[in-house]
């Protein structure tokens, strides 16, 4: 077995504490990274709370895990050791149903993917996370990453990134085509990123009037402070897509209100607390309302090969993990900018 090392929740409650704790040895089809960067998502959060159910301690957080291949199975022939690497919110799926046949293994139907934390391996075992020294992957969940842009701000892309890509680009977000982003926060600025760089016309939503100059330097055409309803009634019906990536419960059918006839709003952020949705604002102008999870591994290579040839990376504040405790508590305050990262090297010194 391989000796890791990391932080860990062990309860819901209590702050996250050193963990020592075992990852299977490298197989024929597996990858082994020594982790360098982990961004840190609000899923966390969630999880380590448990405000979704089910959650398993101890827990290591953490699946936008970016690093250096350490080793290799015998079969492994996309990456070799020393190679940049990543890996997301995945490790594993059954890779024989349809969806996953599609690569889209996110939705995977049997029975759902191996997420990278919080969950057991087709083995039983409990799956461990990035904010740890190393993991052990199936190559076929491990991301190559571009040694071009700065690796610390590529982390997010394994989640956040994904997260808005895959939607933006499933429902054709591009020019001539106005958009919205609600929530200013790590999903919340790269969908204004991705959307603009697609060529749309980009509106950003946040109830935090401090961010309004950040989110115009992060490609925002307008900035609308939504505690102020008023500013929603205004534009309504000129949106032909918008995307919501806040995680808290909030008001849909403003939201809704705000697309053309035929405009669609995707969810991408996950409250613990469902929100009522009225059935008018979707009936009178055939709008339309999903949700949307991270995204397939070939998507997700395509998105950090987009990302590597646009220059686009995550706007990150990088935090030693001892501190990961105020890392969230900043971020359930709105006070992110606009997303924190893990530097691995303070494993060393805990
Ligand atoms: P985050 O960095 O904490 O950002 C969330 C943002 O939502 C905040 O910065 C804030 O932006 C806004 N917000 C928070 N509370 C609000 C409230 N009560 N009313 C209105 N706006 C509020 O979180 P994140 O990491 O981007 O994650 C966002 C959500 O997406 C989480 O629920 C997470 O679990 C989910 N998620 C889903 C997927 C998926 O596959 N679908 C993947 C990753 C994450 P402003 O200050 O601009 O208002
Ligand atoms: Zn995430
Ligand atoms: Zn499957």
């Amino acid at each position: 077995m391989l000796k890791s090392h990391g932080y860990a929740a062990y309860d819901k409650t209590n702050p996250l504490k050193p963990f020592n704790f075992e990852r299977r040895d490298v197989g024929p089809g597996d990858v082994q990274i020594d982790i360098l960067f982990c961004g840190v998502c609000h899923s966390d959060i969630h999880q380590v709370r448990d405000e979704w159910g089910g959650s398993i301690y101890p827990m290591v957080p953490g699946h936008e895990i970016v690093g250096r291949v350490a080793k290799i199975g015998s079969a492994v022939k996309k990456m070799k050791v020393g190679d940049l690497a990543g890996v997301g919110c995945m490790v594993d799926s059954c890779r024989t149903c349809a969806m996953c046949r599609e690569g889209e293994e996110q939705y995977c139907e049997n029975p759902g993917p191996v997420l990278t934390y919080n969950a057991l391996d087709k083995s039983g075992a409990p799956t461990y996370g990035g904010y740890s020294n190393n993991i052990v992957c199936d190559q076929a969940f491990v991301l190559k990453v571009s040694p071009k842009l700065n690796l610390a701000a590529v982390a997010p892309l394994l989640c956040a990134g994904i997260t808005t890509y895959s939607p933006l680009r499933h429902w054709g977000v591009g020019e001539g085509q106005r958009a919205g982003v609600v929530g200013l926060g790590g999903l919340g600025h790269m969908a204004l990123k991705f959307a603009r760089s697609f060529g749309a016309h980009v509106t950003q939503f946040t109830t935090s009037p401090g961010k309004e100059e950040d989110a115009k330097r992060l490609g925002a055409h307008e900035v609308v402070l939504t505690r102020d309803p008023e500013n929603l009634k205004r534009i309504a019906g000129s949106f032909n897509f918008i995307i919501d990536t806040v995680s808290a419960p909030h008001d849909l059918n403003l939201y809704l209100n705000l697309l053309r006839t035929n405009g669609h709003m995707v969810l991408v952020g996950a409250p613990e607390k469902p929100s009522p949705v009225a059935a008018f604002p979707l009936i009178m102008k055939r709008r339309s309302l999903s949700g949307s999870a991270i995204g397939g591994i070939r998507e997700t290579q395509e998105m950090l090969d987009y990302c590597a040839e646009k220059n686009i990376t995550s706007d990150i504040e990088l935090t030693p993990i001892q501190k990961i405790d105020d890392a969230y508590a900043r971020m359930l305050r709105n006070d992110v900018k606009y997303r924190f990262v893990i530097d691995m090297a303070s494993l060393k010194s805990s």
